[in-house]
């Protein structure tokens, strides 16, 4: 059975430790790393970062992803306020040196970006983040994990902004045309559960429409767990079931799959300097 590359997760989420033996028992269970090539566990603020980072230092196949979310942008889930500077600030210091960088098993700079779903919304304050963000990408030469919800146009022009900056849009929404010019420039789709949703035919069309070479799996774990999973505790251990959605959408096998998938992961995320 082929061993798949997670390239979104969250496992310092609260969620986890619902499950029996909670995120730990899952992590090292021999089900999980039967099924399990690499994770990516992505931070939404700086102090979760934090937590990615410490977890990733536990598991050989585990990496980070620290930065500052659209949402957590806004304030934290306590209702903490963030100041764009002194964040921003902390983060470039945190990514700015190489070795660090690698003892802490950082490959990107994520999750950053937009999300205009939730109420209230700042704009101006998410632009500042995100595009604080694209600056340190920028400079340090990481690639990022963006989050675009709702907000595709905004999106891609913040992309055209930096164009040295390469990185996935995870969990894509968007259209094939986006989706097509974001690959042209260097760029990866990420897509996960929702691919297997019954009402997700329009997900499904782009899926198959997108460069294999681009393409990147994801969970965004605790969330989003695929069909037949619907609703409840996804993790890394359950992506054959979106990998059998989007296998036969190319034309390819699961082990195909896995192999270019994990190779595109590599590619991005240079997964192989950082893990063991
Ligand atoms: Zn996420």
């Amino acid at each position: 059975m082929p061993r798949y590359t997670d390239t979104h997760a969250h496992y310092f989420d609260r969620k986890f430790a619902a499950l029996d033996g909670g995120a730990v028992g899952l992590l090292s269970s021999p089900d999980f790393l039967s099924k399990v090539a690499a994770v990516i566990n992505v931070g939404t603020n700086l102090t979760n970062s934090q937590t990615a980072v410490d977890m990733a230092g536990k598991y050989p196949y585990m990496a980070a992803a620290v930065g500052i979310h659209p949402e957590d942008a806004q304030g934290l889930p306590d209702g903490t306020p963030l100041d764009p500077e002194t964040e921003l600030a902390a983060l470039r210091k945190w990514v700015s040196d190489p070795d660090r960088r690698k003892r802490d098993k950082i490959v990107a700079i994520g999750e950053i970006g937009f999300d205009y779903h939730w109420q209230p919304m700042d704009k101006d304050l998410q632009r500042a983040f995100f595009e604080g963000q694209m600056q340190i990408a920028a400079d340090t030469g990481l690639p990022v994990i963006i989050h675009d919800r709702e907000a595709h146009g905004d999106s891609f022009e913040v992309v055209l902004k930096y164009p040295t900056v390469k990185g996935v849009f995870h969990a894509y929404g968007g259209s094939a045309e986006m989706a097509r010019e974001l690959t042209k420039r260097g760029w990866y789709i990420g897509f996960g559960g929702v691919t297997t949703f019954k009402n997700a035919e329009r997900v499904r069309s782009v899926v198959a429409s997108v460069d294999i070479h681009k393409l990147l799996l994801e969970t965004d774990c605790p969330y989003m767990a695929p069909v037949p999973f619907r609703g409840k505790i996804n993790h890394s251990g359950l992506i054959p079931y979106i990998a059998e959605v989007i296998a036969p959408l190319h034309g390819l096998t699961l082990e195909e799959l896995a192999e270019v998938t994990n190779r595109n992961a590599e590619e991005l995320f240079g997964l192989s300097a950082v893990l063991k």
